[in-house]
């Protein structure tokens, strides 16, 4: 028997972490708050990368590679920047057996490093803008640790662009915050919240956090990606000048954005039940699981040819994988494939072969309403069909239920019982006090103030003063 998960309707949480070590996306390492990312994880997180890198490069984007340790100094010198990742942060203060002279920071980001290069590189504004991003690893300290969702050691990407004007950094703010946003929902299948952050939970260092909230299984928020308007504070404190078209000297703009491999953590938190994972199409490393069923060499010898012609068609346009393993009774193997969130599995036995027919089975609605037997003729196009219906229900599905979760309460106290059940909708008048306040009482916090707004002013949650906007309010990871 394939091993027990704990019911997410039981213990969500060790759920969770059931579903990422038995689907073999990752597991604990002997070195506290890291963790190993196995191949089936490492191979959801390419199909991201792949993704991302496409549309980076398509805008213009450029990859490059910055070193992990950063001197101490650079760290320090941007005063937000380092109050906000301090406590976090990994030093290193020996090398080659002698104490370092200055220590150096395992990168928690890479702000600093990045842009003593770019006060070097750039010069005029032919140099502008400059647009780069980095895929690499980051450290951040943590004590209370989460496959995918926080660790101490993470992949991400980090982009860090300079502009010649405040107007085209804060373009480019936001052409990054469209590319998360699509491919969270249109790849990840994951409705987010596109919004900025408060002044309290933006990036250490920037002006302005852009970011895009999404509802887990658990109803709590998690942040999927982040795009961040610098300003000129990080131009300011490394010297990063150019002389503009009338030979005059000017700061440039930037931004930095990032999304983190806690992505595929968020997939099986939105997704997943309590028979394992299940994968959108467009993100799963297997597409379509084939079970050839045999009992005897016999039929072995009917149902295998068989198996190898639908493959070769369907190979080619689908991301696909033949459980042939002999030892494993067909049982076991739906429920393997289940487990590991597998969108369609195509059985295939000497009957289907008979009546020139196939098995499909889809992982995203309840057994007994999820077959269908599809003749051979006309298998590809249906796969195909199938696929997409199976992406656009599990958005639809995760839609639904963000939906049903989300509250829109009058008075404070049927604010406090909303961020309890899922996100409060409500107007915030702004304050800090406020903000803080609320955090204390309820434990939840201000995910973003959401890009679209209806433009009505009304009276904040929490002090009940004027408010122009309206926020998003909820418990996070
Ligand atoms: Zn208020």
């Amino acid at each position: 028997m394939a091993q027990k998960l704990t019911p997410r309707s039981v213990d969500d949480s060790a759920w969770y972490t059931d579903v990422v070590q038995t689907a073999e996306l990752a597991d604990y390492s002997p070195v506290r708050g890291c963790m190993v990312i196995r191949p089936y994880g490492y191979a959801i997180w390419e199909i991201m990368q792949q993704y991302l890198d496409q549309r980076f490069k398509a805008t213009k984007h450029q990859p490059a590679y910055f070193p992990i340790f950063i001197p101490q100094s650079f760290i320090q010198k941007e005063a937000e920047h380092i109050e906000g990742f301090a406590p976090q942060l990994a030093v290193v203060t020996h090398g080659g057996g002698e104490k370092l002279e200055e220590p150096l920071i395992v990168r928690p980001t890479s702000e600093t490093i990045i842009n003593a290069m770019y006060a070097k590189w750039i010069r005029s504004y032919r140099d502008l803008p400059v647009l780069y991003y980095q895929w690499c690893n980051i450290v951040r300290w943590e004590m209370r640790t989460r496959l995918f969702l926080r660790t101490m050691e993470f992949l991400w990407h980090e982009g860090h662009t300079a502009h010649a004007t405040a107007k085209e950094a804060m373009e480019e703010v936001l052409l990054i915050l469209e590319i998360y946003r699509k491919l969270s929902e249109e790849e990840l299948a994951m409705p987010v919240i596109p919004g900025r952050k408060s002044e309290s939970e933006k990036f250490a260092g920037a002006d302005a956090t852009w970011t895009i909230e999404a509802m887990m299984g658990n109803r709590w928020a998690l942040q999927a990606g982040t795009s961040h308007f610098l300003g000129q504070h990080f131009a300011k404190v490394f010297n990063i000048q150019f002389l503009d078209e009338q030979n005059q000297l000017q700061m440039v703009w930037q931004t930095s954005w990032a999304v983190t491999t806690r992505l595929v953590g968020a997939l099986v938190m939105v997704h997943g039940d309590d028979q394992g994972l299940r994968l959108p199409p467009r993100m799963a490393p297997i597409q379509v699981v084939v079970v050839p069923i045999w009992k005897s060499d016999e039929e072995r010898s009917q149902v295998m040819p068989l198996v190898e012609r639908i493959t070769g068609e369907l190979g080619k346009h689908v991301r696909l994988h033949v459980d042939d393993r002999p030892d494993l009774t067909p049982g076991f193997k739906f429920n393997d494939w289940e487990l590991r969130g597998v969108p369609l599995r195509l059985e295939l036995g000497p009957k289907d072969v008979q009546k020139g027919q196939v098995v499909l089975a889809r992982r995203d609605l309840p057994a007994k309403q999820n077959k269908s037997a599809v003749a051979l003729d006309g298998l590809l196009p249906e796969v195909q069909r199938l696929l997409g219906d199976i992406q656009r229900n599990l958005y639809e599905q995760a839609l639904r239920f963000r939906e049903e979760n989300t509250y829109y309460p009058a008075t404070y106290e049927e604010f406090a019982e909303a961020v309890s059940k899922g996100f409060a909708i409500a107007h915030w008048c702004g304050s800090a006090e406020c903000e803080k306040k609320m955090t204390e009482d309820t434990k939840a916090t201000i995910r973003c103030i959401p890009m679209q707004q209806d433009g009505k002013a009304g009276h904040c949650i929490i002090c009940g003063n004027e408010a122009k906007e309206k926020a998003v309010f909820a418990r996070s990871f």
